[in-house]
């Protein structure tokens, strides 16, 4: 379905996965997107292409969302290129799983970097312009982890968990310059990064699963797509959990 309106939407982490989907999501939806990137340039160049052949507008943007003069250079760039940022989908994201008495230091510092700090930081850069023009969408992509915790991904759930936290903070600082902000919790997505978890304790979580599967990265971009939609107006601080049931 097209929007009448193009917004400008930056989604980070969106070379592949759910990042991915989302982009390809509001690009065919006519958006103008902004597909963001750590290593994978041709992965996000060739998700432009595909958007692009499908009438929708598209760019590639490279930045380590962990990297403050980074994410910098990146939302201006967007700004002067494509517009004012409407929509800033924090989904950039990494695993690095271990037990937490054999997880190296390494291994949280690398987490929390990317995932907690790289949100703080691109939230930063882009809420202090969506202020100054009084309206803006942000949707931070967390995880069930962070509400419910999951053994051997203490680094990855206090990660997640701060985000959820952050979330709420900025709905109650933003809310008064007509900024929504809230997180989709998705479960076990079907996605690189659930490729490379511990095949065993994955088996263990379907079998806990109500619906009986792991979702997908299509289901995961229309509730994004919902929730920066002008319908969902009156939400903000929520967590929207999609994870088949498992919570529950
Ligand atoms: P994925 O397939 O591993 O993709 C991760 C994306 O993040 C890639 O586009 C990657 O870009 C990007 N990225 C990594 N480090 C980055 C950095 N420093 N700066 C900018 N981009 C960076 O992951 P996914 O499964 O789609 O997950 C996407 C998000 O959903 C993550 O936040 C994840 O925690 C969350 N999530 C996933 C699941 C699941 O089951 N898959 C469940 C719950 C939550 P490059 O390719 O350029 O490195």
């Amino acid at each position: 379905m097209m929007n009448s309106t193009p917004r400008v939407v930056l989604v980070t982490g969106a070379s592949r996965g759910i990042g991915r989907a989302i982009a390809k999501q509001f690009g065919l939806g006519g958006d103008k997107v902004a597909v963001n990137y750590c290593n994978s340039a041709d992965k996000s160049e060739a998700l432009c292409r595909e958007i692009q052949s499908e009438n929708g507008e598209a760019r590639a943007y490279a930045a380590n969302v962990a990297n403050a003069g980074e994410v910098e250079a990146m939302i201006d760039a967007i700004e002067n290129e494509l517009g004012p940022i409407d929509v800033l989908i924090n989904n950039a994201g990494i695993l690095k799983d271990n037990y937490l008495v054999m997880m190296s230091e390494k291994a949280w510092d690398d987490v929390i970097d990317i995932n907690l700090k790289g949100t703080f930081l691109c939230c930063r850069s882009v809420a202090k312009k969506m202020m100054t023009r009084r309206h803006g969408k942000i949707i931070n992509m967390v995880s069930i982890s962070g509400l419910i915790g999951t053994p051997g991904q203490a680094n990855y759930a206090a990660s997640k968990g701060g985000v959820i936290a952050i979330t709420r903070s900025m709905a109650k600082e933003l809310g008064r310059y007509g900024i929504t902000v809230n997180a989709v919790a998705p479960g076990f997505i079907e996605t690189e990064m659930l490729a490379g978890m511990n095949q065993k304790q994955l088996n263990a979580h379907l079998q806990a699963i109500p619906l009986g599967r792991v979702g997908t990265t299509d289901e995961v971009a229309k509730i994004t797509s919902f929730i920066a939609s002008p319908s969902n107006s009156y939400m903000t601080g929520q967590v929207i959990v999609i994870d088949g049931g498992l919570s529950v």
